[in-house]
């Protein structure tokens, strides 16, 4: 009788009667593995089950903060005051996503990883820390500065430099968090 089992280190399920000798995903050896019973043939049941709070979380940013750096581009070419509120609340929006993006990462850390002292997960958390604080500045100028763009200052300088810095961190979060998702097991980072 076919029976379905989950890694208890990371969660991935395996279709069989017996357990692999070890996870595909993350290496675990198969003791560490528990029958489950199979999951119903319900989206909705399946889509609390497999539910990833981080993954989800992080589309936010990596979505939003890019859409600033354009629009910023398009305030800068057609001097439309628009584009300048448009950059302000998509920088606002990725800003409040950084901390939960940090809660569900730190979660999945402990749960799917067990915490494991890897540098790839000081890495991820030193850029959503910069990316936190370059969004916090980059708000903050732009509250203090409403004309920023307008501006010719170190400020104005500042400004434009801090959203693609943002960029940057939000490409190297998901390309190391694309790692994790995908590479785990072969642990090439
Ligand atoms: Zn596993």
């Amino acid at each position: 009788m076919p029976e379905q089992w989950k890694c208890t280190v990371c969660g991935y399920l395996y279709d069989g009667s017996e357990p692999p000798p070890r996870c595909p995903r993350c290496g675990a050896d198969g003791a560490r593995f528990i029958p489950r019973e199979r999951v119903s043939l319900n989206l909705l049941y399946d889509l609390k089950a497999s539910f990833v709070p981080h993954a989800v979380a992080s589309h936010f940013p990596s979505g939003l903060i890019p859409a600033a750096l354009l629009a910023m581009i398009l305030a800068l070419a057609t001097g439309r005051g628009a584009f300048d509120t448009t950059v302000f609340y998509l920088l606002i929006l990725a800003w409040v996503a950084v901390p939960v993006l940090v809660v569900s990462g730190i979660t999945d850390w402990r749960k799917r990883f067990g915490g494991v002292k890897a540098t790839i997960f000081y890495k991820k958390i030193s850029l959503a820390a910069v990316l936190f604080l370059s969004g916090g500045c980059a708000i903050a100028i732009r509250l203090s500065h409403p004309d920023i763009l307008q501006d010719d200052g170190i400020l104005h300088g500042i400004y434009l430099g801090l959203v693609p810095l943002m960029v940057l961190c939000t490409v190297l979060l998901g390309h190391y968090g694309g790692k994790l998702a995908f590479q785990w097991k072969k642990r090439t980072w």
